[in-house]
């Protein structure tokens, strides 16, 4: 398992933790992950590898409707 890498899309996720950078200075401290993107990640995978930007900008287009905040 490379945490370097989304564990939907299997492309590079752009994690500041895994680049050894601050945490807080990651993307998806900006960005809401959606919770029914976050359920698509397999059990094992799940707190280990980060959900890229690019799977959760595709998620929020096929599901415009729902809210960011529930
Ligand atoms: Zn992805």
């Amino acid at each position: 398992m490379e945490k370097g890498k989304c564990p939907i899309c299997h492309q590079d996720n752009h994690c500041a933790m895994v680049a050894g950078k601050d945490p807080l200075s990651c993307w998806c401290m900006t960005r809401k992950i959606p919770e029914g993107l976050a359920d698509m990640v397999p059990e094992a995978q799940r707190n280990q590898s980060c959900i890229c930007e690019a799977c959760v900008i595709k998620y929020n287009l096929e599901h415009p409707n729902q809210k960011e905040d529930s």
